[in-house]
């Protein structure tokens, strides 16, 4: 839907997964204005800095608008049959698996599903994975493991009901800034108990009425000693537990083991006995309470199992499901959730229907007519980049994401690109990704493009154009399609545009769905192409008739017997220890005003003047011992590669730790990121990728 001249287009922020109602406006200057829709309930009106700033990013400057072969503007029809053809090629001598697409969490719902119909229905092949894999794979895992699925267990509401809400690897002041407001919106009326849990004192700790600067890795241990503690102090909901749940008796025994004190459990933390003591009390005694937790969470070589330490404590208590309770993981990117929608994990196939089951694998194939389905998952993002770099693939086809230096151990994936035999890149502007890219395909951004993204309480919003497509850019669904023509399979991919996937998408959710799925969610199917345009803000799946919400899920979940399952989990640790040499812990994550890897807040000067460079944090002790001061610039080093950075001493470290913002890349500074110093070790259930923890040696440069 394009926009006449003033009129207000309603869409979404394509920043992070809070996913707030965005109205866009475009002066007949062609001047952009946002500002916060009032009628979308995540943000009722109000935009972070970021999203207010979103007009200032829509302009042309840096956008590559036409196709491009060997770094040479080429036709669209010559860019899209060579990127078919050496996809095919490759398939035909090597077989499926040697071919990739690495996708974005930036991508809309439709075209995440014509991504994933491609790759896994048609190529038949699980290698897809999306940058969501580095963002919240765990929490994914987590859920599936505990409900049998990855259901989203609570809504934004729940913020605002709860009488104590801890935050547990989640800086929410900086980076989900809509639904932190609401949270101390909520604390202004009702006195909403705030514990920070973060070895950081962040933003968000400063505001707290606990802080807990944990240890890095030690999560499970404080939640174990957290289920050993309700057990003790007899909180526990045996109808609850027994009713609805399996496995507690072997969670608790674990737990109770792991955690048998609370001094145990402090001193191992890191932490004062009397603040886990305040911690646990406060948990135990109050009923309506929200576990929120982020990539602090998620970003660790065993996130999964702390998702499931936390989930845990939820299911002891059974405090799931209901206002102002529950564990509630919160999504980095706008689309991170539609991607799960629709099967943009490796290991996802669509639809939440997995590769474990041969009836779902069927099914699929059925739906898709889709004889050569791909019967496994796919290489996950670490595992994908290291198979590009080991030759096993061939030909990548990157959409909307920068693993140059997003991904870990960013050195070996840039050689591993630059040795891969064919790259195909869609985006919008040159980044440290496309210097590699065989064909480059100019792809609509946001204000251009039109869609549905699913955010963090698995709310449905749409994204609509606004301007008209620049160049000769196009949408992504579109370019996966002609692509997919061209390779043969035109049946299956003969779209007219979002709205016909969608429906494909709703069908497929629906198709054979008598309920075992819990939801009536097969009415979206048949829906126009006018309604699709006036699409409002909606939950996904839809609650059956006569249902009020989702909170049936407190007591009914999609595993075989209806239960939710307690999983045992144990402390383990970080991935890699601090010693003498790298006796730093290097911590990394996002600032308040910047976005991924800045190809597009960092075109804001208002969003840049707060921090124009990355700066290192370190502990007034270390600078000491390091013989460092603020603005020195210092030399960071891990076991996987180097990065320059201006120090600023913090009381916000503890000794022994320091942080680095993840942002910045090869066009706005020469240190080249984060990416490069972070380990690949992964999550064993997740892959998800120990971001948040590399041991590191600190120097003056
Ligand atoms: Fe955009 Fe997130 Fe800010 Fe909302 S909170 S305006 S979705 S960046």
């Amino acid at each position: 839907m394009q926009a006449g001249p003033r009129s207000e287009v309603k869409t979404t922020c394509p920043y992070c997964g809070v996913g707030c109602g965005v109205l866009a406006s475009v002066a007949p200057s062609g001047e952009v204005t946002v500002r916060g829709d009032a009628d979308h309930p995540a943000n009722f009106g109000k935009l972070c800095s970021k999203g207010s700033a979103l007009g200032l990013t829509t302009g042309l400057e840096g956008r590559v608008l036409t196709p491009e072969m060997g770094g040479k503007p080429a036709s669209w029809d010559a860019a899209l049959d060579l990127v078919a053809e050496r996809f095919s090629e490759t398939i035909a001598r090597h077989g499926p698996d040697s071919v990739a697409f690495y996708v974005s969490g930036q991508l809309l719902t439709e075209d995440y599903y014509v991504a994933n119909k491609l790759m896994k229905g048609f190529i038949g092949s699980g290698n897809i994975d999306t940058n969501s894999r580095l963002c919240m794979a765990s929490s994914v895992a987590g859920h599936r493991r505990a409900f049998g699925e990855d259901i989203v267990p609570g809504l934004y509401e729940d913020f605002e009901d709860a009488d104590l809400v801890v935050l547990t690897g989640s800086n929410l002041a900086w980076c989900h800034p809509i639904l932190y407001q609401r949270l101390l919106a909520a604390r202004e009326k009702r006195g909403t108990k705030i514990v920070v849990i973060d070895p950081r004192r962040t933003a968000t700790a400063d505001e707290c009425d606990l802080h807990l600067a944990i240890d890095p890795g030690m999560d499970v241990l404080l939640f174990n000693g957290l289920l050993a503690h309700l057990e003790r102090a007899g909180i526990v909901d045996r109808s609850f537990v027994d009713a609805s749940t399996t496995g507690f008796a072997e969670a608790l025994a674990i737990a109770s083991a792991d955690g048998s004190s609370i001094a145990d459990v402090a001193q191992r933390c890191g932490l004062a006995e009397a603040d886990v003591r305040l911690f646990y009390e406060l948990f135990a005694a109050t009923d309506h309470t929200v576990t929120v937790y982020s990539q602090g969470v998620n970003q660790s070589a065993h996130g999964t199992d702390k998702v499931n330490a936390i989930i845990n404590c939820h299911l002891a208590t059974g405090r799931i499901g209901r206002p102002g309770m529950g564990p509630f993981s919160v999504t980095g990117q706008p689309n991170a959730m539609g991607g799960r929608e629709v099967g943009g994990l490796a290991n996802q196939l669509a639809a939440h229907m997995g590769f474990e089951n041969p009836v779902e694998i069927d099914r699929v194939a059925r739906f898709w007519n889709a004889p050569d389905i791909a019967r496994k998952p796919g290489l996950k993002a670490v595992d994908m980049f290291r198979a590009v770099g080991e030759g096993r693939i061939k030909a990548l086809w990157i959409m909307g994401t920068n693993p140059a230096v997003s991904m870990p151990d960013a050195r070996r994936v840039r050689a591993a690109l630059e040795a891969c035999d064919f790259v195909a890149v869609s985006d919008v502007t040159r980044n440290d990704t496309t210097r590699y890219a065989d064909v480059f395909l100019p792809a609509a951004t946001w204000g251009e493009k039109s869609g549905t993204v699913t955010n963090s309480e698995r709310r449905m919003s749409r994204q609509r154009s606004f301007l008209p497509l620049p160049g000769e850019a196009r949408p992504d669904w579109r370019i996966i399609c002609d692509v997919a023509r061209r390779m043969g399979f035109d049946a299956a991919f003969d779209f007219e545009g979002p709205a016909a996937i969608f429906r494909e998408h709703a069908a497929l959710s629906a198709y054979e769905n008598h309920g075992e799925r819990l939801f009536d969610i097969g009415a979206l199917e048949a829906i126009s192409d006018a309604d699709y345009e006036t699409f409002a803000p909606r939950l996904w799946p839809q609650p059956r008739a006569g249902e009020p919400s989702r909170r049936l899920l407190g007591s009914r979940f999609p595993t075989q017997d209806g239960r939710a399952r307690f999983v045992p989990v144990r402390q383990e640790g970080v991935a890699l220890n601090v010693d003498a040499s790298r006796p730093i812990a290097l911590n990394t994550g996002r600032l308040r005003d910047q976005w991924h890897t800045m190809t597009r807040t960092g075109r804001v000067p208002r969003l840049m003047s707060n921090a124009p460079e990355p700066a290192l944090e370190i502990a007034p002790e270390d600078a000491r011992s390091l013989g460092l001061k603020d603005g020195d610039l210092a030399r960071v080093s891990s076991q996987y590669g180097f990065a320059r950075a201006r120090v600023s001493v913090s009381e916000a470290q503890k000794p022994g730790n320091a942080f680095l913002p993840m942002h910045w890349n090869g066009q706005f500074s020469a240190n080249g990121g984060v990416g490069p110093l972070a380990t690949p070790i992964t999550d064993p259930f997740s892959g998800q990728p120990e971001l948040k923890h590399v041991p590191v040696e600190i120097s003056r440069e």
